[in-house]
């Protein structure tokens, strides 16, 4: 099968959340299994060319919309000419992807507009035979649209939705700066969203297939506490909807080869493990390191459950256990996690995105909090049962279907899944009540560590999934 992958990120190009991982890691699965896949992503002015040998591949043109000429540049990977890169100044000459400081950028409805454009005309002038065009969220979610009302291309078109909070939502001007035609377009069964225009559901509507990151969150999303609005909208399009669990590139995130990390470690040197949870603690000025290390990692969204995290703290400084915060996002929780740095001597607060600190964390914790108010799939839990974490998370989405409480099962051995600890409820009483499990699961060292590696042998590769997307792509 040939296979064009179209994402606004792509890791480790660039990467502010979970799509930037899956749109790299499914398709370099798929490659693995045989298939050919190119992807294509901006070439942001971010985006490290240099270090990653991204080269010009000579193919420039230029696209006229609504009277106005934009030019186009594409690029490749030297070393594996089928990841490809689209040059435009409005879409890849300012810092930040979809936002600065001030908020959202005005004009993103044009720049990733431009980019679907830009996505067909290399499709078509660089004469690639696909069969499958594979968008993933709004950024990219015009280009079924395009192909059927402008272009006329046959092609299978498959959208995978990462996060139905983000759904691109513009006035209905931006019709024309594209040249999106009104008639067979703005309606119900199309991009009109309350007189306004909304790409998520175009792409709804337009692909051939909808999936989303995880079975739970594909039902999840047809209800209105889950549909951010659209839920009716999916509920018309169920017969095309297909939950599918993302997976983790298990080369990337491997404990044995982790280059960020003090001591590598697989379950044979499990001792590796609090090696680097010893020089962490050291590192971060921790005095008790032999008590459990809780971290949390994320953006500080609603979503990722800060709030829960907030209200804690005034239990996390009373509790025999140090806790690392990693994250950045909205301003409030910027300043009220920065309000935290260097408060409590058990609580290390770090505001930023930090691939490094990240991994170090992972590597040394033994227990992730994740108490997300909604997860369509969440990759965190995943990473983190690679390094013998146990996440603690709320049971929601793709975390109910990757997580099984260690006490809903008898034998460890006989999960299939990896071990946490869940809890249904999404309020404080349930959130300490889980920590509360934890504490008294980390007392039992036997059982803590059998959990630990349990989980480190668990398979959350991308094996499974990318055969189910190539079933799909078949169908
Ligand atoms: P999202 O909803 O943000 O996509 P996911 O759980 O799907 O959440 O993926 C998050 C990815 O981003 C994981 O690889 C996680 O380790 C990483 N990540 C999130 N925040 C940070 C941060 N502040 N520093 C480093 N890595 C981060």
């Amino acid at each position: 099968m040939n296979i064009l992958f179209a994402a606004s990120e792509i890791f480790p190009y660039a990467k502010t959340g979970g799509l930037a991982d899956v749109a790299f890691a499914l398709p370099e699965t798929l490659r693995k299994q045989g298939e050919k896949v190119y992807t294509i992503m901006p070439l942001y002015n971010q985006v490290n060319r240099d270090k990653f040998d991204i080269v010009y591949n000579g193919l420039t043109f230029d696209y006229w919309l609504y009277g106005v000429r934009h030019q186009f540049d594409v690029f490749e990977n030297k070393n594996n000419p089928e990841e490809l890169f689209i040059y435009n100044p409005i879409l890849c000459d300012r810092w930040g992807l979809y936002h600065d400081d001030f908020g959202d950028f005005g004009d993103n409805a044009l720049r990733f507009g431009l980019f679907s454009y830009g996505v067909l005309e290399v499709m078509i002038r660089m004469k690639l035979k696909i069969d499958v065009v594979h968008v993933n969220d709004w950024q990219t979610a015009l280009i079924p649209l395009l192909m059927k009302t402008r272009y006329n291309l046959k092609q299978k078109t498959v959208l995978t939705i990462h996060n139905m909070a983000y759904q691109g939502i513009f006035p209905k001007k931006v019709m024309d700066e594209l040249e999106i035609d009104w008639n067979s377009c703005f309606k119900f069964d199309g991009l009109e969203y309350f007189d306004n225009v909304n790409f998520l559901k175009a792409g709804i509507f337009f692909s051939d297939n909808v999936t989303t990151v995880s079975q739970t969150y594909a039902q999840e999303i047809q209800t209105p506490a889950f549909g951010e609005t659209l839920d009716d909208t999916l509920r018309v399009n169920s017969y095309k909807l297909k939950g599918i669990v993302n997976g983790i590139s298990v080369e990337v995130f491997n404990p044995m080869k982790d280059e960020y990390i003090d001591k590598n470690f697989s379950i044979k040197t499990y001792e590796g493990k609090s090696i680097n949870k010893t020089s962490l603690c050291k590192e971060l000025g921790f005095k008790e390191e032999q008590r459990p290390l809780f971290i949390f990692i994320g953006r500080f969204t609603s979503q990722k459950g800060v709030d829960l995290i907030l209200e804690a703290i005034n239990l996390f400084k009373s509790y025999e256990a140090n806790f690392v915060i990693l994250g950045s996002g909205e301003d409030i929780y910027n300043h009220m996690f920065g309000n935290l740095v260097g408060v409590y001597e058990n609580i290390h607060v770090k505001i930023g995105y930090d691939e490094a600190f990240s991994r170090k964390l992972y590597a040394s914790a033994d227990f992730l909090l994740m108490p997300s108010l909604f997860e369509p799939c969440g990759l965190n839990q995943m990473i983190a049962m690679q390094y013998g974490v146990l996440p603690i998370v709320s049971k929601t989405g793709g975390l109910k279907d990757t997580v099984l409480d260690f006490t809903d099962i008898k034998n460890i051995e006989d999960s299939k899944l990896g071990l946490g600890i869940t809890f249904d409820e999404y309020n404080l009483f349930w959130f300490n009540h889980a920590l509360a499990k934890a504490f008294s699961l980390f007392g039992n060292k036997t059982k803590f560590e059998k959990i630990s590696k349990h989980n480190m042998s668990i398979d959350n590769s991308w094996i499974h999934s990318a055969s189910e997307y190539l079933n799909l792509y078949k169908s």
